[in-house]
């Protein structure tokens, strides 16, 4: 049903510039090897994300460190894990 409105919508509103990570980050990688869309990559021992999100919230809510943020609407909001994962 939302196939007409996918492409405008995700190039609109599903993008990862909001994501940033801070110096609690440790370099372990996991926000990158959670990533189903291999969207984040190191680079010197901090995540670097791309365009090809699809706001899964896996980097962000699988940090160790809770090291991530998007923008100030994740500040002080719980991860959520789904332990099938
Ligand atoms: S999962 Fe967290 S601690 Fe690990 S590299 Fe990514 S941001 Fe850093
Ligand atoms: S939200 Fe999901 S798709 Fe987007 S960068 Fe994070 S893990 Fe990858």
């Amino acid at each position: 049903m939302s196939g007409p409105v996918n492409p405008i919508f995700y190039k609109c509103f599903v993008k990862a510039d909001a994501f940033t990570a801070s110096d609690a980050c440790i370099g372990c990688g996991q926000c990158a090897k959670r990533c189903p869309m291999n969207n984040v990559t190191l680079k010197d021992g901090k995540p670097v994300w791309g365009k090809n999100c699809t706001h899964c919230m896996a980097c962000i809510c699988y940090c160790p460190k809770e090291a991530i943020e998007y923008g100030k609407k994740s500040v002080g909001q719980p991860r959520y894990h789904f332990e099938a994962l």
